[in-house]
């Protein structure tokens, strides 16, 4: 298979190799074959090719079977058009429609709960998000100089794309969706998404169907996220609650993610580049190392390659054998190893397996 190397930025130089080694190993113990292509992104592009993402990213991507991307610390790039926020541009270009962020807790790691095990998949192209709810403009923008509108955009099918990729993904853990909105104000925005989701329940009956308020989920997420499986919502809702449930289990380090189309996939931890550590080797590589075995897991399915789903198995125990361990996790998460130690550890694992 061929899989991209996006590094990003900051904390991504880091994170992201460590993933690409464990991966391998894991590759090499279960007989897959990856095809790695390094694709400058980001700053690093911007400095030595002119654009943080240079011509023929796109074409150079289509050709692969999946990428994993770095944090984007796009909020420091120069303001000039040299210089675009890649992420939300292969999100939309790709029609990453998905963006599916498990949030687990994990015995004797720091954690506001324990026994947490949830999904939140998240719509990823439309809502208030302004940078890529239409295809030319912004989806906000200043009619005069005190008034601000923004547009928020959901559709039929839209809602009905990420409502189905939640059901499956209900259907193969412990079949109960709760879909988030808040169509007691947005009746027409929410009221379609959350109608489009009542529409697939008659195709899973197996799967339990809960709906909740957002501002009401949110709090019942901070008491006892342990009632909850997978859970549905919208852009925004998504953005804001995947944070939030990270926070519950140990923080942005420990909250990996998948943008997932119809044809591709990108392994793309929730958090940002952490300008903050960056550079320090202390970055936790859990969320991009978990990021890319869900791509894995997703290429094997969608491949029919029972190989590639034990490769991101196997990473997945070896991971919890190191976390177990406690020998050479982050400070993050209260230990004084690095994100070398960890990754070392984590291939390591692997091969004791
Ligand atoms: P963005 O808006 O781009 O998602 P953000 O504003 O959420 O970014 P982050 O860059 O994610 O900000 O950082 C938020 C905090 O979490 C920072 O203190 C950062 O150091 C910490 N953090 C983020 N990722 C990690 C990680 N992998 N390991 C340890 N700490 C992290």
């Amino acid at each position: 298979m061929r899989i991209g190397i996006l590094n990003g930025d900051d904390i991504g130089h880091e994170i992201v190799p460590e993933t690409v080694k464990v991966m391998q190993v894991a590759a090499e113990a279960t007989g897959v074959h990856i095809d790695w292509e390094p694709i400058p992104i980001g700053r690093q592009a911007y400095d030595t090719l002119g654009n943080t993402m240079p011509a023929g990213t796109l074409d150079r991507l289509t050709a692969l079977d999946g990428w994993i991307l770095g944090p984007i610390g796009h909020m420091v790039y120069p303001k000039v058009a040299e210089a675009p926020n890649p992420h939300p541009i292969l999100r939309k270009h790709f029609d990453l429609f998905a963006n599916i962020r498990p949030v687990k807790s994990y015995p004797d790691l720091p954690s506001v709960h324990q026994g947490v095990d949830l999904v939140i998949v998240r719509e990823n192209n439309e809502g208030f998000q302004p940078d890529r709810n239409v295809v030319a403009g912004c989806g906000e923008f200043r009619p005069t100089h005190d008034v601000t509108i923004s547009v928020r955009v959901i559709t039929r099918n839209g809602s009905s794309k990420v409502a189905r990729a939640a059901f499956e993904l209900a259907r193969t853990r412990r079949k109960h969706l709760t879909v988030v909105h808040k169509d007691t104000v947005f009746k027409l925005g929410c009221g379609m998404f959350v109608e489009e989701c009542r529409k697939l329940a008659a195709e899973y009956p197996e799967v339990q169907l809960d709906e909740a308020i957002v501002d009401t989920f949110a709090m019942r997420l901070v008491m006892t996220p342990q009632r909850y499986d997978v859970i549905v919502t919208t852009n925004m809702f998504g953005d804001i609650l995947t944070d939030e449930a990270a926070g519950l289990v140990g923080g942005l380090g420990m909250a990996p993610g998948l943008c997932a189309g119809p044809q591709h996939a990108m392994a793309q931890a929730t958090h940002g580049s952490a300008p903050d550590i960056a550079g320090r080797n202390i970055a936790n590589p859990y969320a991009m190392i978990m990021s890319g075995k869900m791509l894995l897991d997703w290429l094997g399915r969608r491949h029919g390659d029972a190989a590639a789903v034990n490769a991101a198995r196997r990473i997945e125990h070896a991971v919890e054998r190191v976390l177990a361990e406690r020998r050479s996790l982050t400070p993050d998460l209260g230990g004084s190893g690095t994100t070398t130690s960890m990754g070392d550890a984590v291939v390591a694992a692997l091969r004791a397996e």
